[in-house]
């Protein structure tokens, strides 16, 4: 499987995409709608860290599906309990008991610590649900007057693509002509607890913050040290519930089960997703105890795949390959070492590496003739698979499946195709 990074340099040039992968790209084109501005490579395989083209080239993925695939890629536990329970039971809507989804809600609570979870399909539904439930403890328990809730977010904000998500969004871009939007949002600034302490002081009709710890969208942004302990505090003291966002910066993926864990804070509310099935079917969650969570009836939310039998039982398998393969220490050692090695790339190109664990990303400079993108392309030939977000920054996250040498290699080729950007 490995080689180094002189044989990877000397196949760059058919890592170009051929006429196969041309053929993908132009049927896609033709007959999909045109909602992504995909990297020119045409996949159709993927095991542990790897991927493969349709010409057979193999790839390092360096974006995960987003941080879906934490565990890897068709990770051989988690294929096996979805062909298993494929052919036992899969959908029986929540009309009827079925018996996966407490085994499901009994480890993953007990593993995150909370009372109660809800579990629901994408990331944005996850998002939905824990505004659903805000507001529904708003009105009953923090006793806010009838549709007065509020809901506050921060700039830069990623939750989904949903009219109530880019209602929230700070980005112009995915709301431009999508209006009307979803009224009762404040929008604050990350990392700034003066702006959230003023907004609590100001508006008794605040009934949450949902916040992500790390923004990964908005281009990997870590908050100062002690902004969640902070953000924990203004919560409790001003009764507002903290809605914590780890649809991408959780399970394992900065170093830490949970990204909120690197303050060690509990927060009310905890939305999952993208890894919680391993990268094998849309599967999120809201946690919180029951004081919350149980402010939401029988009737009042759901959805006709929710906690279906075939994806609590992949989900139960994703969360147990997680914690028996220390997936999560092996994010956070091999992070260190990821930091380590991308400091050393060129000053006059990269502005700034950030993150934590295996989620970082390197700030490409402006006005130097090429952006992040053109990087990708050129990561992409030398055998790296990134995706860069805005204009300059590349984001950089392995499966957490990977190991040293490996690693080792692809901070190889990362170096080696940034160096070759200098003139
Ligand atoms: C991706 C993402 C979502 C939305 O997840 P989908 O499954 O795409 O709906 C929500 N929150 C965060 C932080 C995300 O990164």
């Amino acid at each position: 499987m490995s080689h180094n990074i002189s044989q990877l340099t000397q196949k760059n040039a058919s890592r170009v995409p051929g006429a196969l992968s041309e053929k993908v790209f132009k049927r896609d084109r033709k007959y999909g709608a045109h909602n992504y501005n995909s990297i020119p490579v045409a996949l159709t395989r993927g095991k542990g860290v790897f991927v493969w083209d349709v010409e057979g080239n193999q790839f390092y993925d360096f974006l995960s599906a987003y941080s879906a695939v934490n565990q890897g890629h068709c990770h051989p536990r988690i294929v096996e309990a979805l062909k298993k329970q494929a052919e036992i039971l899969t959908l029986t809507s929540r009309a009827f008991f079925n018996d996966v989804l407490g085994e499901f809600a009994e480890y993953a609570t007990k593993l995150f610590g909370y009372e109660k979870i809800l579990p629901i399909n994408s990331g944005v539904e996850a998002g939905e649900t824990a505004i659903k439930i805000a507001r529904k403890w708003g009105y009953t328990k923090k006793k806010i007057p009838d549709n007065q809730a509020k809901i506050v977010f921060a700039e830069g904000n990623y939750w989904g693509r949903t009219t109530t998500a880019i209602s929230s969004s700070t980005d112009d871009k995915c709301r431009d002509k999508y209006g009307p939007f979803m009224p009762g949002f404040i929008i604050i600034p990350y990392n700034d607890l003066n702006a959230l302490e003023k907004c609590f002081k100001e508006d008794p009709n605040i009934c949450a913050y949902m916040v992500e710890p790390i923004q990964g969208e908005a281009g990997i942004i870590v908050p100062d040290d002690g902004y969640l302990k902070g953000v924990r505090a203004l919560c409790t003291k001003y009764n507002v519930l903290w809605i914590d966002d780890e649809v991408q910066a959780g399970l394992g993926r900065t170093g830490k089960l949970l990204a909120v864990h690197h303050e060690n804070v509990k927060p009310d509310m905890v939305c999952l997703g993208k890894a919680l099935s391993g990268g094998m079917m849309p599967v999120s969650a809201v946690l919180a105890d029951d004081d919350i969570m149980l402010c939401m009836l029988p009737g009042e939310h759901g959805s006709t795949y929710g906690g279906n039998p075939l994806a609590c039982r992949v989900s139960l398998t994703a969360l147990k390959v997680i914690v028996e393969e220390n997936l999560t220490e092996n994010s956070r050692r091999l992070g260190e070492i990821l930091k380590r090695e991308l400091e050393k790339l060129p000053s006059e190109i990269v502005e700034e590496v950030r993150g934590k664990g295996l989620l970082r990303a390197i700030v490409i400079r402006q006005g130097l003739g090429f952006t992040a993108s053109d990087v990708c392309i050129r990561l992409r030939d030398n055998g790296l698979l990134a995706k860069s977000t805005h204009n300059d920054v590349i984001r950089l996250a392995p499966p957490l499946v990977m190991n040293e040498d490996q690693l080792m290699e692809c901070t190889r080729i990362i170096l080696h195709t940034i160096n070759s950007f200098k003139n």
